[in-house]
C-alpha cells in the first residue's frame, strides 16, 4: 500500500472494522454515485477539478441509482438517464479489473493475496461511502445494517468479493452513523430536487460543474428578519450566582 494512505479510523466500538484488513470489494464492484454537496467538499479539500474525479454513468435500467441517486438528462444524448458519479480506474495490481479511482491498493503477498486496500480520501469520502452498509429502517429513527452478499459482480475474480464477515452492531458508533445517514438522506433529496431543475431544460455536460457551483454558492443567503424577540421571544435567565456545593450534591443525587 502507499506509505501515504491514511489510517482507517475506528469507526463502531468494537475496536476493528471490517474494512481494516480488506481489498476494498466495495470500492471496485459499486458506482459511487454523487451528491452536489459531495462534489462541492472534493473540490473545496482536495483542490480538484470536477472533471478529475467525476463522470457520468449511463443507466437506463437504473441499477446505479437504485430509486435513491437522481437521473440527469444532458442536450448531447437527451434520452439517456445518468448518474453522476466517481470516475474509476485499473487495478495496479488485478489486471483487467477496475476501481474507484481513490481507492489505494496494496500489493499483494503471501498473507494478504488480494492485498490491503485504503480509502485515498477517507476524511472526504463521498456520504454515500460513508453510510455503506446502513440505511435508516421504515420509522427513519433507527439504523438497519443491510446484509452485504459475498459478491455481487457476475466476474470471478476474488478482488471483487465483498465484506470478509458480517457487519455488527458494535462496528458502528450510533450518533456518527445516524448524522452520515441522515446527511446523506438530506444531501440526495436536496440533489433530487436539482436534478428537476435541471432536466426541465438539460443542458450540454460541459456546463454542469458551473451550473452545481451556482446553486451550491447560493445555498446560504441573507434574511429580511432582524434578529429581534419575534424571533427569539424567550430571554434565557441565567442563575446570579453558580449553585452551592451542597444544592449541587443534592442534585447528583
Ligand atoms: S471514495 Fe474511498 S470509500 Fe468511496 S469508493 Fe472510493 S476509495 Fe472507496
Ligand atoms: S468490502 Fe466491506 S469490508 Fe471491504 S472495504 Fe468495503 S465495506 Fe469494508
Amino acid at each position: 500500500m502507499d506509505s501515504t494512505a491514511p489510517e482507517l479510523p475506528i469507526l463502531g466500538q468494537s475496536g476493528e472494522s471490517p474494512c481494516e484488513s480488506c481489498h476494498g470489494g466495495c470500492c471496485r464492484t459499486f458506482v459511487i454515485p454523487l451528491t452536489g454537496a459531495d462534489i462541492w467538499k472534493l473540490e473545496r479539500d482536495l483542490k480538484l477539478s470536477f472533471w478529475e474525479f467525476a463522470c457520468r454513468w449511463e443507466d437506463p435500467e437504473g441499477t446505479i441509482a437504485q430509486k435513491y441517486a437522481p437521473h440527469f438528462y444532458f442536450q448531447d444524448e437527451p434520452e439517456t438517464p445518468f448518474v453522476v458519479g466517481l470516475i474509476q480506474a485499473q487495478s495496479t495490481f488485478m489486471p483487467r479489473t477496475t476501481k474507484c479511482r481513490f481507492l489505494m491498493e496494496g500489493a499483494p503477498d503471501q498473507e494478504q493475496p488480494l492485498g490491503v486496500s485504503r480509502c485515498g480520501i477517507y476524511p472526504t469520502r463521498p456520504s454515500a461511502c460513508r453510510v455503506f452498509p446502513t440505511r435508516f429502517d421504515t420509522t427513519g429513527d433507527v439504523i438497519e445494517i443491510v446484509q452485504v452478499p459475498h459478491k455481487l459482480m457476475e466476474d470471478e475474480n476474488p478482488i471483487y468479493n465483498l465484506c470478509p464477515r458480517p457487519w455488527e452492531v458494535s462496528d458502528f458508533d450510533p450518533v456518527t452513523a445516524m448524522e452520515h445517514l441522515t446527511t446523506a438522506a438530506y444531501e440526495m433529496r436536496f440533489f433530487q430536487k436539482i436534478s428537476q431543475l435541471w432536466n426541465r431544460k438539460p443542458g450540454p455536460w460541459n456546463i454542469f460543474p458551473d451550473f452545481l457551483k451556482i446553486v451550491y454558492s447560493e445555498r446560504v443567503m441573507h434574511g429580511d428578519k432582524v434578529l429581534d424577540e419575534e424571533l427569539f421571544p424567550k430571554i434565557i435567565k441565567f442563575p446570579q450566582a453558580p449553585p452551592s456545593k451542597e444544592e449541587s450534591e443534592k442534585r447528583v443525587a
